[in-house]
């Protein structure tokens, strides 16, 4: 026991330092403050001295044991803090932090899908406006003034003559007052009627397409949608066309196709009939060539529309048709 306290607390506080880790800051604490540290070994010794020497030696051992174990303890403390940034900078081994990255929400994803398909048996794509004329959104569509479509209940009117278009097909009439045929093309965009349940927003997604040239017959018309149903669902689904009534189509049809959840044999989700609806179709009547002064007695066409919603809920297995708009990012993630 030959050094002072004083050269022991200068000794610890110069070795602490130069400590550069957490390990070397605890391996000094046990050298110092251990059961057989130095600071300890003087405390046991005070009885060896002098017995005047003993108050004054005891109180400044006790002062020194208590500085350097504050000492020890903030430096522990500010390398475990910093340490961890300064091995993450380091480690290579480590896995890197990613940026979040977005993902296409699933009814863009389902818009482009059926796009992408239209556009390979050669149709292009046309927009037209939201807030549309009444003329457009029925008139021209051969749907008279006191036909139930025009009633309050399904359409949101922002004055007599203006309504928030209830379908895409105006983007025909439209599209048809500027162009000669031959005519291809799908129109995507939003919809708005008064509906809102499991199955129905006030807000959603509907793809029309219209085709029209000479000699075109209800044959091409089921070519180019079992394609396309085949395409966006599975080569081997089964479709069949159900007659059905739409006032700007004669004849008009419904689309089904076998229930991709049951596969046929009958489940909640197709009503236990084995089949679901995905699409309206049918031969452009004449009265609507007529509104745009196509001739009636060279060119047929054909005209369709599907709900984007609908067939991204059949795709994707999804239930409630709310999910696409309440912007869960879990939900949205998915996909
Ligand atoms: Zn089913």
């Amino acid at each position: 026991m030959n050094a002072s306290i004083e050269e022991i607390r200068e000794q610890a506080l110069s070795e602490l330092q130069a400590a550069k880790d957490a390990d070397a800051v605890q391996t000094l604490s046990v050298a110092y403050l251990g059961r057989k540290g130095r600071v300890t070994a003087f405390l046991r010794n005070i009885s060896s001295l002098p017995a005047e020497q003993r108050p004054a030696a005891g109180k400044r051992a006790n002062e020194v044991k208590k500085e350097l174990e504050a000492a020890f303890s903030d430096a522990l403390e500010k390398l475990t803090a910093s340490g961890e940034d300064d091995r993450a900078a380091i480690d290579v081994s480590l896995p890197g932090r990613p940026s979040p990255v977005g993902s296409l929400h699933p009814i863009t994803r389902i818009t482009r899908t059926i796009a992408r398909i239209f556009e390979r048996m050669g149709f292009g794509i046309a927009e037209g406006p939201e807030v549309e004329a009444d003329y457009y959104n029925f008139e021209a569509l051969n749907i008279p003034p006191n036909h139930p479509a025009r009633d309050m209940q399904d359409t949101f009117y922002v004055s007599d003559n203006v309504v928030l278009r209830t379908h895409t097909s105006p983007i025909q009439v439209r599209y048809m007052e500027a162009h000669q045929p031959p005519v291809r093309i799908i129109a995507p965009g939003k919809v708005y009627r008064c509906d809102s349940d499991l199955t129905h927003t006030p807000m959603f997604h509907q793809v029309e397409g219209l085709l029209v040239d000479e000699q075109v017959c209800f044959g091409d018309l089921k070519g180019i949608l079992t394609a396309f149903v085949h395409q966006i669902f599975d080569p081997d689904i089964r479709v069949r066309f159900r007659p059905s009534f739409f006032p700007f189509t004669e004849p008009s049809a419904e689309v089904d196709i076998q229930c991709v959840i049951c596969r046929g044999t009958g489940c909640k989700v197709c009503s236990d009939t084995g089949w679901l609806e995905v699409l309206g179709c049918g031969m452009v009547h004449p009265a609507v060539f007529e509104n745009v002064g196509y001739d009636t007695s060279r060119y047929s066409g054909f005209a369709f529309g599907m709900g984007v919603e609908r067939i991204a809920m059949l795709k994707y297995g999804i239930n409630d048709i709310r999910m696409f708009f309440e912007n869960d990012i879990r939900f949205l993630r998915q996909f």
